[in-house]
């Protein structure tokens, strides 16, 4: 069978390696170059620990406090479009306490393999950069940890496989030197991962190529209509005729769905990072800073800082100010490192996060449309959840099934 997945980001490229081991013949078409995308700016966290959605409860009244804090980590901001209305109403609405349990329970079934999947990329020859040494949480305030050891005593009755080590800020520094002085509590979860997304992306890359996958870069999907019994994809200069089709736009899908009468709860959330190099000591661990919500992630030739959360976001302008306060947050916690940008501070990047209202993603077939599929809306768990997200899309197109644990995912009721 032929399949077109539309769009290069790591939920359509991680999509066309699960279809092509089952046989299919691929193509992915992305309008850009692969990894240029939210995709490669993310932290690259894979987070079993931090996989429950944001609609949670308490979580809109945070949201609007911070409504008017242009600097603030999560802002939710009012602006008059019926989309946008509609998704805050859902949204709310997920932030029921049973609502957001269903949406744990979940992400705990969809994340079951994750780890393996990333190990099997290794194991098939996909060449990228990954770490085990686990997330650590920091904390300068006596409850900075309050939100972590919630989340924990809720996922450990669940049957959640992970644990999570509480240390004090001396242990923490014992742990990792990077952590400073300010540091005054910390909590280590083991189970957690990082990669680094650009190199993942790379390597999925040339493994996909090398498996015979065509992938088309620059080259941007208009429409895609039926024929028959098949799908016409309009691209650049002509067309291609597929038996299914995948789509994988993160938040660009509605833009393309449109047309075909399908409207999806997605919207943009944006993020900014920076890779930084350093003088002094280097974090061992991804680092979570609790008060500023913000991630660390050291690679090998540098690390990466991450954070915010701008909702509604259309554009990827980076505002210079909010990569200076990234890289500023970072010195109360890291006395022992220090970030040298110098004048690299516009280097930072930014991108869209494709968020729903529940935080969870889009799985499934489109009903009423044979054949066409849709793989996005991953919200802050993208890299985390491709894999198996990629999985279930796979098992999907070559079974004509739906998997039990990818019913939570279905459009159905949630559109
Ligand atoms: C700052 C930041 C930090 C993050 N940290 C993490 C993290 O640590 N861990 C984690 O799991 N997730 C993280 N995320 C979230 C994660 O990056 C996203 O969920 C993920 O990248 C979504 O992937 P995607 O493939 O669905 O979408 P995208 O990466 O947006 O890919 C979609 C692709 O479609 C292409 N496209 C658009 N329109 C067309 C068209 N018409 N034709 C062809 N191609 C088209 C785009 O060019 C793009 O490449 C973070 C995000 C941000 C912004």
């Amino acid at each position: 069978m032929t399949v077109a997945v539309i769009g290069g980001g790591i939920v359509g490229m991680s999509t066309a390696w699960s279809l092509r081991r089952r046989g299919e013949d691929v193509t992915v078409i992305e309008s850009g170059s692969i990894g240029h995308s939210a995709s490669g700016v993310n932290a690259g966290w894979i987070t079993p620990s931090l996989s429950t959605p944001l609609a949670s409860p308490g979580i809109v009244g945070l949201g609007v406090r911070h409504a008017f804090d242009p600097n603030g980590a999560l802002s939710i901001r009012p602006r008059l479009d019926t989309d946008w209305i509609r998704w805050l109403w859902k949204f709310a609405r997920a932030s029921r306490p049973s609502a957001y349990e269903s949406g744990v329970r979940a992400l705990l079934e969809l994340n079951t393999r994750t780890l393996d999947l990333f190990d099997e990329f290794h194991q098939d020859g996909v060449d990228f950069e990954m770490h085990s040494a686990g997330l650590l949480a920091l904390a300068r305030s006596a409850d900075g940890l309050n939100w972590f050891t919630q989340l924990f005593d809720h996922l450990l009755p669940m049957g959640f496989p992970g644990s999570v080590e509480y240390l004090s800020g001396d242990e923490a520094r014992e742990r990792d030197p990077a952590v400073g002085a300010g540091v005054h509590a910390a909590a280590h979860t083991s189970i957690d991962r990082h990669v680094d997304p650009e190199s993942l992306l790379r390597g999925l890359h040339k493994r996909i190529t090398e498996m015979g996958v065509t992938v088309l870069q620059h080259t941007s999907v208009q429409s895609v209509a039926p024929g028959g019994a098949r799908w016409s994809v309009r691209i650049t200069d002509r067309s291609l005729d597929v038996d299914h089709v995948v789509v994988a736009l993160g938040a660009a899908t509605n833009a393309l769905l449109a047309p075909l009468g399908v409207r999806l709860p997605i919207v943009g959330a944006k993020g900014y990072s920076i890779d930084v190099k350093g003088v002094g000591t280097p974090p061992r661990h991804a680092l979570y800073l609790m008060e500023p919500k913000l991630g660390l992630s050291p690679y090998h030739d540098a690390i990466r800082i991450a954070g915010a959360f701008e909702l509604p976001s259309r554009n990827e302008r980076v505002p210079e100010r909010r990569i200076r306060l990234l890289v500023d947050q970072v010195r109360h916690y890291l006395t022992e490192w220090g970030a040298d940008v110098g004048s690299d501070i516009g280097a930072g990047k930014a991108g869209l996060r494709p968020a729903t209202p529940d935080s969870l993603p889009f799985i499934g077939p489109v009903p009423g449309r044979r054949g066409l599929y849709i793989a996005a809306g991953h919200g802050m768990l993208g890299v985390t959840l491709a894999p198996a997200t990629a999985e279930g899309i796979a098992d999907m197109v070559t079974t004509g099934h739906i998997p039990e644990s990818m019913l939570p995912f279905q459009l159905a009721g949630r559109t």
